[in-house]
C-alpha cells in the first residue's frame, strides 16, 4: 500500500517532467534552420495576466526558440498597482529567467496607435523607453535608428477595421516606402487574414504569425487537448538574435496557424520538402498496386489532394498524413513501374490566398 502511495505521488511530477510531444517541431531546409519564435506577447508589465517568468515557462515547454515581450508603450491598465517608469524591465526579467535555457529574448515594445497605423511591434529595439515619442511617423524612425525589425499587428482586427479587411492607408504606404515597416501578421492569435497575406506578398513584407498572448498559453490555444500556439517559423542561418532578425528581414518566415503552414513559395516549398519523404516503395506480392510509405517528420497533420494519374486503393483523394508519423499508400499503378512519381496538392497549406502548394512524391520502386 505504502508502495502505491508513492507511486501516485510521483505520476504528476513523471507525466510533467517528460511531456515532450507538445513541443512544435519542423525540420531544418537545405542550408536553413528552421526556428520556432512567437515575437508577439504580453504580461502584466502592459494588459497581460501574468509575470514574464510563466511566458520563459511556456515557451520552453512549447519548444519555442525565440520569444519577444512586446508590452504596449502607450496601453498599462495595471500600472497604479505595478508602477515601473522603465520600460525595459519585461524584457530585463525575462531574460534573467533564460539564463543558461534553451531559448532566446529579444528585447521588443508595441507601438499602440488608433488607425492609422494602429498596433505595430519593434523587436531588436535597444531601449524601449526612447519610444514614448508622440509623433506617429517618428516613433517609427527611432525604432529603425535602434536597429528594429518592425511590423503591423492584426491588421485585420475588427476594433480597429470595422469590416475586418486589412487595408493599406495612407500612412502604412509611407511606412513602407521609407523602409519603416518590415512584416505584417497574417495570423494573430486566433484570427488568420487573406487580404494581410495579399499585402505581405504585394509590398514585401515578412509574413507573420503570433499568439500575442494576454492569458495562458495552454488556456488559449487548447493546447492539453491537441491544440498548439500560432508562430512564426524562422529560416536563420544560426541559432541566434543576429541571425533571426537577418532572417526576418530577408523574409524567410512561414506561419504555423490551426495546423496551417502560410508562407511565400520559396520558404514553404523547402520545408515540404523536408517535412514529408517516400521512404520505401514496393510491389503487393504480384499485383501491380505499389505500396509506398510516405514518412511526416513535421508536426503538421498534413491534409493531401491526389493530383497524380493514379487512384488508391486504401484512401479517396484526399490523405491525411499524421504529425511525426508514416502513412503507406496504395497506389494502382496499372502495371509495374520502376519509378512513379505522385503529385499532391497540400490543402493545409497556402502560398498565396487561395492557393494550396504542389509537392512531387518521387517514388523509386525498391528491388524491382
Ligand atoms: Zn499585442
Amino acid at each position: 500500500m505504502k508502495k502505491l502511495t508513492l507511486l501516485i505521488c510521483w505520476l504528476p511530477f513523471l507525466a510533467f517532467s517528460q511531456d515532450t510531444s507538445r513541443k512544435i517541431e519542423f525540420p531544418d531546409v537545405d542550408g536553413y534552420l528552421t526556428l520556432v519564435t512567437d515575437l508577439h506577447i504580453h504580461t502584466v508589465f502592459s494588459d497581460g495576466s501574468v509575470w514574464p517568468d510563466i511566458r520563459v515557462q511556456e515557451a520552453l515547454f512549447d519548444g519555442v526558440d525565440a520569444i519577444a515581450l512586446t508590452e504596449h508603450l502607450e496601453y498599462q491598465p495595471h500600472r497604479a498597482d505595478i508602477p515601473h517608469p522603465d520600460r525595459n524591465r519585461s524584457y530585463e526579467l525575462a531574460l534573467e529567467y533564460a539564463k543558461n535555457k534553451e531559448l532566446i529574448v529579444i528585447r521588443g515594445a508595441e507601438i499602440t496607435r488608433s488607425m492609422p497605423p494602429g498596433h505595430s511591434n519593434a523587436i531588436f529595439i535597444k531601449d524601449a523607453n526612447k519610444l514614448l515619442i508622440d509623433d506617429p511617423l517618428e516613433v517609427f524612425r527611432e525604432a529603425k535608428r535602434q536597429g528594429a525589425f518592425v511590423f503591423w499587428n492584426h491588421p485585420h482586427w475588427p476594433a480597429q477595421q470595422k469590416d475586418g479587411i486589412a487595408t493599406l492607408s495612407d500612412l502604412h504606404k509611407q511606412l513602407i516606402a521609407e523602409n519603416l515597416l518590415d512584416g505584417i501578421e497574417v495570423v494573430n492569435e486566433g484570427t488568420y487574414s487573406d487580404e494581410a497575406l495579399q499585402i505581405a506578398q504585394s509590398d514585401k513584407l515578412a509574413i507573420m504569425g503570433t499568439s500575442d498572448i494576454h492569458g495562458l498559453i495552454d488556456w488559449m490555444f487548447d493546447v492539453p487537448t491537441g491544440g498548439h500556439r500560432p508562430v512564426t517559423l524562422v529560416l536563420a542561418r544560426e541559432r541566434t538574435e543576429a541571425s533571426i532578425r537577418e532572417a526576418l528581414l530577408a523574409g524567410r518566415t512561414i506561419a504555423w496557424f490551426k495546423n496551417n503552414l502560410i508562407g511565400n513559395e520559396a520558404n514553404l516549398a523547402p520545408l515540404l520538402r523536408a517535412s514529408i519523404r517516400v521512404t520505401s516503395a514496393i510491389y503487393q506480392d504480384n499485383t501491380d498496386v505499389l505500396q509506398v510509405t510516405v514518412q511526416n517528420v513535421s508536426d503538421a497533420r498534413f491534409i493531401l489532394h491526389n493530383k497524380s494519374e493514379y487512384t488508391l486503393h486504401e484512401s479517396t483523394d484526399v490523405v491525411e498524413l499524421a504529425p511525426q508519423s508514416s502513412v503507406v499508400l496504395w497506389v494502382k499503378t496499372k502495371k509495374r513501374l520502376n519509378k512513379a512519381d505522385l503529385p499532391f496538392e497540400v490543402l493545409n497549406a497556402l502560398t498565396a490566398p487561395g492557393t494550396h502548394p504542389k509537392i512531387s512524391l518521387s517514388a523509386t520502386v525498391n528491388g524491382n
